[in-house]
């Protein structure tokens, strides 16, 4: 779902990353080992990690300071040390995202200090934001409704950054080419140019005008500038009779149209 939301947004990044923590069999093997990993090699952690070794050694794996990151390089992969079950649901994990071509890697280093995680987390990742970031990050709770008091039912959630959504977005050229640039002279042209975009947008055209009265060249300078398939060009002469000439900006041709808004509609379709 994640994934098809960032294709949706047509971004290219964030990558999806995968791992396994395990269950509440196989985890705390695994814990036991990595804890005697860090013992071995505790002078080179930070104080955090030195502090939660006993309680949260996970964390050290995806601790942010260079010697924790140093301390734990090598460090057993929590993949090694999953119970058949669970080594079973990753691999049927794999072979689902593989079925329908997601495209991931694994990270055995990304862990989670909270024990109601079970089995796959994952993360949606990009280097585009400086330093490798997770824009949106989550797995399976199925230990989280029993932690509430509710009955044992699996689950699975994440976090989206919107904000890190927005920077990813704003790396992206969203411009697209409005359907009309409408260039009116005058005031009372201008009022008319209004009532046409409002009717057009409502009928799901983008239009773009001149708010400021600027002169007609220069307006056409921003017809151009927006890149608009159609300029309507609005003086009091074409108010007096009803219609004005609607230049196709890629032909150059003009025509003359009346002017309402299905018609508008109309000459743009053909
Ligand atoms: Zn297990
Ligand atoms: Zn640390």
């Amino acid at each position: 779902m994640l994934c098809h939301f960032f294709a949706e947004l047509d971004l290219t990044e964030p990558h999806l990353q995968i791992n396994s923590l395990g269950c509440p069999e196989c985890r705390p093997k695994y814990r036991q080992v990595l804890k005697d990993f860090l013992k071995s090699r505790i002078d080179k952690l930070c104080d955090d990690c030195r502090r939660r070794i006993d309680t949260n050694p996970l964390r050290a794996l995806d601790c942010k300071a260079a010697g924790c990151k140093e301390a734990t390089e090598g460090a057993p992969s929590v993949l090694d040390y999953l119970c058949h079950d669970c080594n079973d649901h990753f691999a049927k994990t794999r072979c689902h995202l593989e079925s329908v071509g997601t495209s991931y890697s694994i990270n055995t280093r990304m862990v989670r200090g909270l024990d109601y995680y079970t089995r796959t987390t994952f993360e949606l990742v990009t280097g585009l934001l400086g330093s490798q970031s997770a824009v949106a990050a989550g797995g399976r709770y199925d230990g989280l409704i029993s932690d509430l008091g509710g009955p044992s039912l699996p689950g699975i959630g994440f976090a989206m950054g919107v904000e890190r959504v927005a920077l990813l977005l704003a790396e992206k050229d969203f411009r697209k080419r409005p359907d009309f640039f409408i260039a009116a002279l005058g005031e009372t042209a201008q009022a008319e140019a209004f009532r046409l975009m409002s009717g057009l947008q409502q009928k799901g055209r983008s239009v773009e005008m001149d708010f400021a009265g600027k002169s007609l060249k220069s307006q056409m300078r921003r017809a151009d500038k927006f890149n608009a398939h159609f300029t309507l060009i609005l003086g009091e002469d074409e108010l007096v009779k009803g219609s004005a000439a609607l230049k196709n900006m890629d032909s150059g041709t003009q025509t003359d149209v009346r002017l309402d808004v299905d018609v508008l509609c109309k000459a743009v379709a053909s």
